[in-house]
């Protein structure tokens, strides 16, 4: 078994208590690895590290200086793709050929991305009614950022936190979620290989309501950016108030994926299922409930679930396996409990709706993808954010009822349009209250896309030139040039 250690003031180290607990592999239910268990005294440590560096070294790099070090990192990180996507693999579940192709080369890419951004925060020259003065606006790093991430793309969540604070000159103590920390801890190594002076990045894993309520209202953190449920993220502004810590909120999600009677056929259905199971269906932007223009639903509800039932779940190491394990037995039961929920209400198992019976997956936390259809927007299924392959077929008559069983949710971080007329298309991306709008494509990311959470969503953006500003502060600076004292009195 590994150990997964904290990462305090550039060096590996155990929890201040002593504390392990076992990280377990989804697929097999067997340990995975020994992991510490991080409490105050830790978070403690590693933000006063975070200030000692940013006040120092870090903090005294240029722009160029920082963009060097992110370079490096992400250079040596991508050529130990091999290591991290198995590690991912193992922690999360992920199939091996997602975590190789998606997890680390699109980390690798983000970072480098950062890396090249490390100077685009420019402030403007505000144009006043004072010949007299100049006014000008800067934006600089907070100094300690705090970050809490989710489970589900542990090693790309982090990227997207420690990326945009180090390139702004923060300095960062992050925390992974408690069932996947291994490839958060491990990737310190690609940093301090670089040359990220100690303290800039802090590590602490450990359990959410200890370690990152510790981040969330140590003093010295002026803000954090926080991925995960709107439930959690709650309880997160909550605890901001205490210190009038400043946040990036990226919650929760159940989007709808919208498909007119004129969408290309073949687009529409390979859209609704990369849509809703990259990564097994444990993703924030997942498209999961399906609105289907009435006059198409039949058919297209079958072609959505012949793709489900043909996809192989399986063992996540095999390249063959296109969908591995729920990330954990308490998903598990979120998952299935989901299913059997639904048909209580009255849906319709279409595909999928149980676990597989090959008897090598029956130690590990698997589920078929799942359509249910006959559902309405009334529905738990429909309303509650699942986070797993379980899809929610709605149907529709026409772009008004469209749009509003689409917006009738609390959330409104994505949602995807397919159609092949252009006006309808504008209408819709303009009607829909989400962050993103994907049109006749879904899932797409890039490091230059800003990422916004609508509603329940989130408050903020990350990612993109505007996500890079989340990690710096804003001043303006007001100078009389004039020579002249106030005239007040
Ligand atoms: P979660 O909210 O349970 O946990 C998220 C993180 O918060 C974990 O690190 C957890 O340990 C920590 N945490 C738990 N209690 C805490 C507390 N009291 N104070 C501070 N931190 C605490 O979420 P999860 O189950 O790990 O991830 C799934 C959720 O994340 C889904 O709701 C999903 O939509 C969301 N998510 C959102 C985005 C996005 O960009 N909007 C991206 C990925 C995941």
């Amino acid at each position: 078994m590994r150990d997964c250690r904290l990462f305090i003031d550039g060096e590996f180290c155990d929890a201040a208590g002593g504390e392990t607990y076992e990280s377990i592999n989804p697929a097999t239910g067997r340990p995975l690895a020994t992991v510490a268990k991080g409490g105050a005294e830790d978070v403690a440590r590693a933000c006063e590290a975070a200030q000692r560096a940013f006040e120092g070294e870090w903090g005294a790099m240029t722009s160029a200086e920082r963009s060097a070090v992110l370079a490096q990192a992400a250079d040596l990180l991508e050529a130990r793709t091999d290591e991290f996507a198995q590690l991912e693999t193992a922690d999360v579940g992920k199939p091996i050929t997602e975590a190789s192709n998606i997890d680390v080369p699109v980390s690798v890419s983000y970072l480098r991305w950062y890396a090249s951004v490390t100077d685009a925060a420019v402030g403007e020259t505000i144009d006043i009614p004072n010949a007299g003065q100049i006014d000008f606006s800067l934006y600089q790093p907070f100094g300690v950022v705090g970050g809490i991430a989710p489970w589900n793309f542990p090693l790309f969540l982090a990227m997207l936190k420690i990326g945009p604070a180090l390139a702004m000159g923060n300095c960062i103590v992050i925390k992974p979620a408690s069932v996947t920390p291994l490839t958060t801890s491990l990737v310190c190594e690609c940093f301090a290989e670089a040359g990220l002076p100690a303290g800039a990045l802090n590590v602490i894993t450990g359990p959410g309501s200890v370690v990152g309520e510790a981040i969330v209202t140590h003093p010295r953190v002026s803000m954090v950016s926080f991925t995960g449920s709107t439930e959690v993220g709650r309880r997160v502004i909550e605890l901001s108030a205490q210190n009038i810590t400043n946040l990036s909120m990226e919650l929760g999600g159940k989007s709808p994926t919208i498909v007119f009677e004129d969408a290309d056929a073949d687009q529409a259905v390979a859209g609704a299922v990369f849509g809703l199971l990259l990564n097994n269906g444990q993703n924030c932007i997942a498209g999961t409930r399906l609105l289907v223009q009435q006059s198409i639903y039949d058919d297209a509800c079958a072609a959505v679930a012949e793709k489900l039932d043909s996809l192989r779940v399986g063992d996540p190491t095999d390249p063959a396996t296109q969908l591995g394990a729920i990330v954990s037995q308490e998903q598990f039961d979120k998952v299935t409990g989901a299913i059997r929920r639904g048909r209580e209400e009255g849906a319709t198992v279409a595909a999928g709706g149980t676990v597989p019976d090959d008897p090598e997956l029956q130690d590990g936390w698997f589920v078929r993808p799942t359509l249910l259809t006959d559902c309405t927007n009334d529905m738990s299924v429909s309303r509650e954010e699942i986070f797993g392959p379980v899809l929610v077929a709605i149907p529709f008559e026409d772009e008004e009822e469209a749009i509003a069983i689409a917006n009738d949710t609390p959330y409104g971080l994505g949602s995807g349009v397919f159609t092949i007329d252009a006006d309808r298309a504008h209408r819709m991306a303009r009607a829909l209250q989400s962050g993103t709008v994907y049109v006749n494509t879904y899932n797409q990311v890039y490091p230059q896309s800003p990422f916004p959470g609508w509603k329940q969503s989130g408050t903020g953006v990350e990612r993109g030139v505007r996500g890079l500003l989340t990690y710096a502060r804003y001043k303006n600076v007001i100078w009389d040039v004039s020579g002249e004292a106030i005239a007040w009195f």
